[in-house]
């Protein structure tokens, strides 16, 4: 009997394949590790180990597996359990879940690669085309196929390669490779012949005239004294030793460099007592431990500055001295290091932190050090994609500010909510969730309410600061009365001078960046579009540039109108950029900071921007919404919501919700330590009720009255919603294509569809878009709406020509 195996690649097709192994392989093969593995026309993947048997497939030969990645399971069992879950309930493929659960440093390429023939010699007659890449391989050891077609500038390079080989000019070899790669650090020491204590005078003699090489051996024994092993930066931060003379000891054979590989994820903190909780503090915990004992999932909703931190602190602290590891879970935009920092206090050694700006090396190792359960992969704080570690041991789950967008995944599959997928995960631990936010989510909090979660509240802010005093400016009145300075009002004016004059900080939001969002043209009214996007170009003014914030297009500032020629183009709107420039003409001896996608770019971006505002480098700080999470600066007196309208005035379900959450959020940083805050509102429109709501701090007035339009217009959380959205780059047969799925689904979903619509940017990329809504009502089955998508899906892929059209499913969509 030979042996099979089934395995996962990482690709959309809802399938698994079969390879066939040897029966030493299959003594060796487990569930969960990687095998290479050739696909099509000889790609090669990586792909998961899901099962091993004896079941020859039918109606073909199994091929053989290319080669074993692992010597032990890269991925254990509830992991494929939670992918399975991920997969049909997000309705993607078990591949595409693979794909980004692993670090992609585990997901190995395959890549044709040429190289120049060692034994060629320069005597062939070579075309143009052929001579280009001759040469390019002077200078490069090797070369990609994608590379040869940059460097030709045409796609048809398999002739000519076919061509170099024949002259056998190169060699072609289909490379694999880890991208991984240890990083490795270097270390120096005496060669053997100098390596003793009783060689040290004769050494010293032999140095006497170079008077920089001794002083540097010196230092050595210094460290040495200490420290088992050396690192050549330890001799040039600690002792300024020069590259240049440590050179020169290498060549004399005295010293010797070697290397040794580190983790890369070292914490030098030290670690402190956790505080003390307050007495409303200790109530909260109590309860949430209460409330442990019978739900699995409980909110903690507590105002800004309660000390919810504080709280997550001491229940890890219990957890990690039951020896279980604890995922803390947070959005990407919160992981700054301000709580970096503060959790590393406690917890040092236990640590790691795990998100997209960190490098794919460092993924790896966190990665493996949560497999293996080491000491310091116990407390895992990361975003969303942190959800598919390989925790074994896992003893509960924190998911702050858990109303947040950004726990969503929009692009690519699986479009999963964090939040939701980790409520699941801790199932399959059989564990607990904690969701902690100031302003829940109305999906979390009506949960809360109807006894599916548990609900601790807390109200009340740490040291008893009062929650600021928030104020609507009717900026309309004030632009009459002529009472505005730019996109200033003399309310907000005068409360900064007052904050300046006081040596307290301010923080302003305005939710865009760039300068202004549109240019206009004064005379015909035109504005420059994006050619690939149905979105009008945002100008930059310190690069004097049109930007498209979705496609990343990029052009110089015309001086005249495209349309009709007029130099006269004006700015409409106004973005952080602006704000920030603004500041700096009304308050000219104030330092002015900013924050936003364009400033924070880079792996330290945020923390150089948010440590020179810690140590007032910066007075005034300008950002969009990456302000409002979970910053804590005691010195902010005044926060100043630069326009309220754009968020209020979006077109979706959630933006009502959503403007409350950001409003508060914002507010929030203001006055958190021993005064109470400020917070001003510039608005034209003082009388909408999400305004009221937050200058009156009620959440649960918003609440009520979200619910109600929700279930009037049959949205979450009464009815469950499933988007489908339809890209094409030619318009006709997207739309053909939508008239079609229009029919099909409104035959079975009656009322409960909406569309084919077009979203309110009908273009990006050069793709046209249409999208439909299916509603789920509370008594429908989930499973089967999701089955019959999926047929419809099918059939519609059926249609010739509509196979090239892009068909997304975003389930839960955001
Ligand atoms: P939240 O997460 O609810 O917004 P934080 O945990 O950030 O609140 O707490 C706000 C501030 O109050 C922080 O600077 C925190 O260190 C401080 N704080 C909260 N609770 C305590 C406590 N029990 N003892 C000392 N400081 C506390
Ligand atoms: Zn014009
Ligand atoms: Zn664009």
């Amino acid at each position: 009997m030979s042996y099979f195996i089934n395995v996962i690649l990482p690709i959309p097709l809802p399938k698994l394949f079969t390879y066939k192994i040897t029966d030493a392989e299959a003594e060796f093969l487990q569930k969960g590790m990687r095998v290479a593995v050739e696909f099509g026309k000889s790609k090669i993947y990586t792909a998961l180990v899901s099962s091993i048997h004896q079941n020859a497939p039918i109606g073909y030969d199994a091929k053989e597996i290319y080669q074993i990645l692992d010597d032990k399971p890269i991925v254990n069992e509830i992991q494929l359990q939670h992918w399975e879950w991920i997969s049909k309930y997000y309705m993607c493929s078990l591949g595409e879940v693979f794909r980004s659960a692993l670090p992609s440093a585990f997901l190995l390429e395959s890549e044709t690669v040429i190289q120049v023939n060692s034994g060629y010699k320069d005597d062939q007659s070579l075309s143009d085309d052929e001579f280009l890449i001759f040469e390019a391989l002077q200078f490069q050891l090797q070369l990609s196929v994608n590379q040869v077609i940059e460097i030709l500038e045409k796609k048809t390079v398999f002739p000519i390669i076919k061509d170099l080989i024949e002259k056998e000019v190169i060699v072609v070899k289909e490379q694999i490779y880890e991208q991984y790669k240890p990083k490795l650090v270097k270390y120096i020491q005496l060669t053997q012949f100098w390596n003793s204590n009783e060689k040290l005078p004769e050494l010293l003699e032999k140095l006497a005239r170079a008077k920089k090489q001794r002083e540097l051996i010196l230092a050595y024994f210094q460290l040495k004294a200490t420290k088992k092993d050396i690192k050549v930066a330890d001799l040039q931060e600690g002792f300024g030793a020069s590259p240049a003379v440590i050179k020169s000891l290498v060549d004399k054979e005295i010293l010797e460099l070697y290397y040794i590989q580190t983790d890369r994820i070292n914490f030098k903190g030290k670690s402190e007592e956790v505080k003390e909780l307050t007495s409303s503090q200790i109530t909260a915990f109590k309860a949430i431990k209460n409330n442990f004992k019978t739900k699995q999932t409980v909110l903690l909703k507590g105002i800004t500055s309660s000390g919810k931190t504080e709280i997550y602190v001491k229940l890890i602290k219990e957890i990690l001295q039951n020896k279980k590891q604890v995922l803390y879970l947070l959005p990407e935009i919160a992981l700054t290091t301000q709580l970096i920092e503060r959790l590393q206090y406690y917890f040092g050694e236990y640590l790691s932190v795990f998100h997209s700006k960190y490098s794919m090396n460092e993924r790896v190792e966190v990665w493996n050090n949560v497999l293996e359960n080491k000491q310091k992969a116990q407390l895992i704080l990361g975003a969303r994609s942190s959800l598919f570690l390989p925790f074994s041991n896992l003893g509960l789950i924190i998911i702050d500010e858990e109303h947040e967008p950004s726990f969503k995944q929009y692009d690519p599959a699986p479009r999963y909510h964090a939040r939701d997928a980790a409520i699941v995960l801790a199932n399959q631990h059989n564990t607990k969730v904690l969701l902690g936010s100031a302003t829940p989510s109305i999906e979390t909090f009506y949960n809360a309410s109807k006894g599916k979660y548990g609900l601790v509240e807390l109200n009340e802010r740490f040291g008893k600061v009062l929650l600021p005093e928030i104020s609507l400016v009717d900026i309309k009145e004030k632009y009459r009365k002529k009472r505005m300075k730019r996109h200033f009002s003399d309310d907000l004016i005068l409360l900064i001078e007052e904050a300046l004059k006081n040596k307290e900080q301010v923080i302003l939001f305005q939710n865009r960046r760039g300068f202004a969002p549109v240019v206009e043209c004064e005379t015909c009214g035109e504005s420059p579009q994006c050619p690939n996007c149905d979105v009008s170009l945002t100008y930059h003014s310190l690069k004097n540039q049109l930007q498209c914030h979705y496609c990343g297009y990029k052009q110089a500032m015309p001086h005249n109108c495209f349309a009709c020629g007029s130099e006269k183009l004006n700015t409409k709107g106004f973005g952080t950029e602006q704000v920030e420039q603004e500041l700096q003409q009304l308050f000219p001896n104030t330092n002015v900071g900013r924050m936003d996608l364009d400033t924070t770019r880079g792996k330290h971006g945020y923390q150089k921007i948010l440590g020179k505002f810690k140590h007032h480098e910066i007075d005034i700080l300008v950002g969009t919404q990456m302000l409002s999470k979970g910053l804590d600066f005691e010195n902010v007196s005044l926060v100043g919501i630069m326009n309220a309208d754009s968020m209020l005035n979006f077109p979706d379900f959630r933006a009502h919700e959503r403007s409350y959450q950001l409003m508060v959020q914002v507010a929030g940083r203001a006055g958190r330590a021993k005064k109470r805050g400020k917070v001003i509102i510039q608005t034209f429109n003082p009388y909408h009720q999400i305004l009221q709501q937050v200058s009156t701090h009620s959440f649960e007035e918003m609440y009520k009255e979200q619910l109600n339009v929700r279930w009037q217009y049959k949205y979450p959380p009464y009815y469950r919603t499933i988007k489908i959205i339809i890209k094409h780059k030619n318009y006709i047969t997207l739309n053909d294509g939508a008239q079609w799925l229009g029919t099909s689904f409104s035959n079975v979903f009656k009322e409960n569809v909406l569309g084919p619509a077009v979203p309110s940017i009908s273009k990006i990329r050069n793709l046209y878009i249409q999208h439909f809504i299916i509603k789920i009502p509370p008594k429908q089955s989930i499973v089967k709406t999701k089955e019959v998508i999926n047929q419809i899906k099918n059939t519609f892929q059926a249609v010739k020509l509509f196979r090239s059209i892009k068909f997304i499913i975003d389930v839960d969509n955001y």
